[in-house]
């Protein structure tokens, strides 16, 4: 393992800790008391600044107008985009456009790419990505009710997704749909390409989620799919791939989240210690710092942030070195190990803020409200927990 940060590296991550600083905390109580899409405009114009910087798309291919790191670079400059909600959006590298961009670049067709890939990296259009569904457990996702069936040169799809995250304003949907019911379980589903326009794709409503329905990309969306027709082309992939390819997507997305997370959890961690200086609780002014509970949140914090970040930066440097499926123990230890320990960080900073961190006059009420979901998607703790003892345990049986 080699974690040393290349000099361009470590220029990108300062140039981005500052931008951060200088031009997007500032924008938080906006974005906390105004709808996502109220702030479109001054957003457009920060993307604009990025993309003088030539620091746009940090983790998408060269060819298509990326800066093409390497997953190990982009968890460095992603923590540093983490530190604030706006951060991934504005540089363009957020969920779940990045895993769609992935997915279009490994197995797009030339014309796939042009009407879909090429704008979806410019940043003149959004993705969203429909697997999970109502009545079905996403725990298991290969029981789908979604159904994608020929009919002349088209596919007609039904079925009834929900938490398809940005949705609302998204130019398209990749959706996950059993178009071969007869074949064996993990080569019943394919990937399609449906441009929400299409009629038959029905966007219900945004979910309430927390107590906020947001808007635009700050949302997640129910979707009726009833008799939705696209061409048999917008087939991503081979037909039937649905799964192996969802696995190209989902491996490398979960450390995504994972690198973001790293940023909420540094956030919190300075909100923390800000206020265990600051806080005066007795008339002597002993502040809330002095006392052994802060200090051990502090200490205990420090060390599990330490933990949880080499432990993503080492699933980063297996991905990049021996690939994605050899490094599936690592990005299923990452997952559950890092949305715990930023679950725990956010929690401890907001009970150090009291009364003030219930309010959105900090952040931290909001990566309260919206990081618990780390917990249950992209895979539920339980069952990365279940499937890694699954792993181990095989190569126990093995050595026997
Ligand atoms: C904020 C948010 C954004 C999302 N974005 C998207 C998106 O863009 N696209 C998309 O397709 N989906 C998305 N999802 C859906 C997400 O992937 C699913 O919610 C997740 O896979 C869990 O599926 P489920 O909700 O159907 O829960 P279920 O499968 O019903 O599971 C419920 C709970 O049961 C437990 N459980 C399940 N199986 C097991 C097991 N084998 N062993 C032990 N315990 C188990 C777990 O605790 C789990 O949380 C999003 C979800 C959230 C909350």
């Amino acid at each position: 393992m080699d974690f040393t940060i290349s000099e361009k590296i470590q220029t990108i991550v300062a140039m981005i800790n500052e931008f951060v600083e200088k031009e997007l905390i500032p924008l938080e109580p906006e974005f906390l008391a105004k709808d996502f899409k109220d702030l479109l405009p001054v957003l457009r114009e920060k993307q604009a600044m990025v993309k003088k910087m030539e620091l746009w798309a940090p983790n998408f291919p060269v060819e298509c107008g990326g800066m093409g790191l390497s997953l190990l670079e982009h968890g460095l400059v992603s923590e540093a985009l983490g530190r604030t909600p706006l951060g991934h959006y504005v540089f363009w590298c957020q969920a779940p456009d990045a895993g769609n961009v992935e997915i279009l670049h490994l197995h797009g067709t030339r014309e796939q790419k042009q009407r879909y890939l090429n704008p979806l990296v410019r940043g003149d259009i959004r993705s969203c990505f429909a697997m999970t569904e109502v009545d079905m457990p996403g725990s298991n996702p290969v029981m789908l009710e979604t159904t994608a069936v020929k009919d002349g040169d088209d596919y007609v799809i039904n079925g009834h997704k929900w938490y398809t995250t940005a949705a609302d304003g998204a130019d398209f949907a990749i959706v996950m749909a059993v178009t071969n019911p007869e074949a064996s379980t993990y080569l019943q589903a394919s990937m399609i390409l449906v441009p929400t326009v299409t009629k038959g794709f029905n966007r219900v409503r945004n979910i309430p989620v927390m107590g906020h329905e947001g808007s635009d990309y700050s949302s997640h969306a129910e979707i009726l799919f009833e008799s939705c027709r696209v061409p048999q082309k917008n087939l991503l992939g081979p037909e039937g791939q649905g799964f192996v390819i969802a696995q190209d997507r989902l491996g490398p997305g979960r450390i995504h989240h994972c690198m973001r997370w790293l940023g909420i959890c540094q956030r919190a961690f300075d909100l923390l210690c800000k206020r265990a200086g600051e806080r005066v609780i007795s008339p002597s002014g002993k502040t809330l710092g002095s006392t052994q509970t802060v200090q051990n949140w502090i200490a205990e914090s420090a060390s599990e942030l330490q933990a949880a970040r080499l432990l993503t930066l080492n699933s980063a440097w297996q991905i990049d070195n021996i690939g994605a499926a050899r490094a599936r123990d690592s990005i299923s230890m990452i997952k559950f190990v890092v949305a715990n320990t930023m679950n725990k960080i956010v929690d401890r900073a907001l009970q150090a803020h009291g009364g003030l961190g219930m309010t959105d006059d900090t952040i931290l009420a909001y990566f309260y409200r919206h990081e618990r979901a780390a917990r249950i998607y992209d895979g539920a703790d339980e069952v990365h927990k279940t499937s890694l003892a699954k792993r181990i345990l095989k190569t126990y049986k093995k050595a026997k």
